[in-house]
């Protein structure tokens, strides 16, 4: 079993580069067999999977204790919070940038008997600040203490804040990519000098970010990140020395690596799948005369098939010609 255990990829255990924002652009997307997602091509020779954010936030997760002025919205006891909590920061289908990558100035937890809830990352006003992960902008407001603040919910439940931003470059409701710009670095509310306030949330909680991100290598530490409720003290910080251990007790028994190889495997698979299946896919136009069964037996397939790789196509629909319909 030990041994078995070893051949398994540990995926989650992954640490993340940074994305390297090198404008390259899209050349063409294809379709996969997940509605909503999409395969882009792009100019550097490489793709990347897209997936439609109108499907995604209309899940709860976007709307419930869903508040565009308060920068906590939760209503929820410390109690009430599972003893540890597994999130996928990254998966297969998502993407990593650092906010601002620099030593961090200033750590997570009490600071003159002040409560710091985030890490403080010095810059220069008017640089550009990125979205960690993809999200929906929660809230883009001004307040006394954080200044210009942007604050993103993320599809796994995490919030990441943004504070003292010289100008806030998106809205409520907006739907972000992981490394588009957000807002230009500042000094506004207050703060001393110019620095981003960084702050990572769940359920209203902040949590050190340093469990997250190596600011000064810009990396993502682990794909998987095991929150547990103790990290959710104000005064639990990060411990460099013990990050190797603590991985082992975040990530939990040899059970909970199992389920997670099993879900990154699974993923992979479905991944692998879609790409091959997008790369042999034909489209066919219809043409006056034509019928699905036709059109079936013409390209060496069956109507079932058909109607399976095209969503709402029915062996009943009547074919429009000019229709794109497709067969493999
Ligand atoms: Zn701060």
């Amino acid at each position: 079993m030990r041994d078995a255990e070893l051949l398994i990829p540990r995926p989650h255990r992954q640490s993340v580069k940074s994305l390297v924002n090198d404008g390259s652009q899209a050349l063409d997307t294809i379709e996969t067999a997940s509605p909503g997602v999409k395969i882009i091509l792009l100019a550097n020779n490489t793709w990347k999977y897209w997936r439609d954010p109108s499907d995604i936030m209309l899940q709860e997760v976007f709307t419930s204790s869903w508040d565009e002025t308060k920068p906590n919205p939760y209503n929820v006891a410390l109690g009430d919070l599972p003893e540890k909590i597994n999130i996928w920061v990254v998966d297969t289908l998502s993407e990593y940038k650092c906010p601002y990558q620099t030593k961090v100035y200033s750590p997570f937890g009490y600071r003159h008997r002040r409560r710091h809830q985030g890490v403080d990352l010095p810059l220069k006003t008017g640089t550009p600040v990125y979205a960690a992960f993809a999200g929906k902008v929660r809230l883009s407001k001004y307040f006394r203490g954080y200044g210009n603040l942007v604050v993103i919910r993320h599809e796994n439940g995490l919030e990441t804040f943004y504070g003292h931003l010289s100008k806030r470059e998106v809205e409520p409701g907006d739907w972000v990519d992981a490394g588009q710009e957000i807002g230009l670095g500042g000094s506004t509310g207050r703060s001393t000098g110019a620095h981003l306030h960084f702050e990572t949330r769940y359920q209203g909680y902040a949590f050190d970010p340093q469990w997250l991100i190596d600011f000064e290598t810009g990396t993502l530490r682990h794909r998987l990140f095991s929150l547990q409720k103790k990290h959710l003290n104000a005064n639990s910080r990060y411990v460099p020395e013990s990050d190797d251990v603590e991985i082992d007790i975040l990530l939990g028994d040899a059970r909970d690596y199992a389920v997670a190889d099993s879900i990154a495997a699974v993923r992979k698979a479905e991944e692998e799948k879609a790409a091959r299946e997008a790369a042999a896919a034909r489209y066919v136009t219809v043409k006056s005369g034509d019928t699905l069964s036709r059109i079936a037996s013409r390209n060496g397939t069956t109507v079932s098939a058909i109607c399976r790789l095209n969503s709402g196509l029915t062996a009943k629909t009547v074919l429009k010609i000019g229709r794109k319909i497709r067969v493999k």
